[in-house]
């Protein structure tokens, strides 16, 4: 395991966002007259992001569901941070969460509780930081416990994250069985179904089929007739470690 700089571990660094984000919102005006909030769909005095009217009471959760991006909620556009928000400061720090977020979609890297980066070479679990000496699983950053956890490639074998996001459960479904999550083939992103048909639209926009994980358009080619509430084949395809993206490769 090779180790690296300081920095601040994702969850407290979103935690700071959340925080900031509050005083933020009011430096930004809101619209002169109440419109509806596309979100709660009060009559209020709401804000204007892109074509959508969002009260200050609906914006962090709508904030949060987009993985801290200012997405549209009409047109699905991202806007640029920099056109919205008003303090600087606040925006090197989303610009910093976005870097550590592409970061930590990587299997190969981990940021330990003590600020330290480290890429594993081996990917096996067990781990020691370099910087604060603790053992830990690698994958999921808990203290290593030998009576409990595994030194297996790619997880501690204790809800450990990327195992987790392998992991799903055949759910009932249209007198059949369904994923109740899945990986996005194009982005990685683990999504739960969204309790509708078999297709499944990701954050990134990519819309597949959580049965054979084929884009939406090839499954339809692939199985003629066959309505987005049915099955495409009886096997769920089968996704592994490979799918997600690495530092080295
Ligand atoms: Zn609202
Ligand atoms: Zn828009
Ligand atoms: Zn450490
Ligand atoms: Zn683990
Ligand atoms: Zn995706
Ligand atoms: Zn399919």
């Amino acid at each position: 395991m090779r180790g690296g700089s300081d920095m601040v571990d994702i969850g407290t660094h979103k935690a700071t966002v959340l925080t900031d984000l509050a005083d933020e919102l009011r430096k930004i005006p809101v619209q002169s007259t109440n419109r509806q909030c596309l979100l709660c769909l009060d009559d209020k005095l709401c804000l204007k992001l892109c074509c959508t009217d969002i009260c200050k009471e609906c914006f962090p959760g709508n904030f949060i569901n987009y993985d801290y991006k200012l997405k549209c909620y009409v047109c699905s556009k991202i806007v640029p941070n920099e056109n919205f928000f008003k303090t600087n400061e606040f925006i090197q720090s989303l610009k910093k969460l976005d870097h550590t977020s592409e970061l930590v979609k990587k299997i190969d890297f981990q940021i330990c509780h003590c600020g330290s980066l480290a890429l594993n070479e081996t990917m096996y679990s067990k781990q020691q930081c370099q910087q604060c000496s603790r053992w830990m699983c690698f994958f999921c950053s808990a203290d290593w416990d030998d009576t409990r956890m595994k030194n297996q490639k790619h997880t501690c074998t204790v809800n450990c994250v990327w195992e987790t996001r392998l992991n799903y459960q055949s759910e009932s479904w249209h007198e059949s069985t369904l994923p109740n999550r899945r990986c996005c083939p194009k982005c990685a992103l683990c999504g739960s179904r969204d309790d509708k048909c078999k297709y499944h639209t990701c954050l990134c926009g990519h819309v597949f089929c959580f049965i054979c994980l084929a884009a939406k358009a090839d499954c339809e080619k692939a199985h003629p007739g066959v309505s987005c509430y049915n099955r495409c084949t009886t096997d769920d395809k089968k996704q592994d470690y490979s799918i997600f993206p690495r530092l080295m490769s």
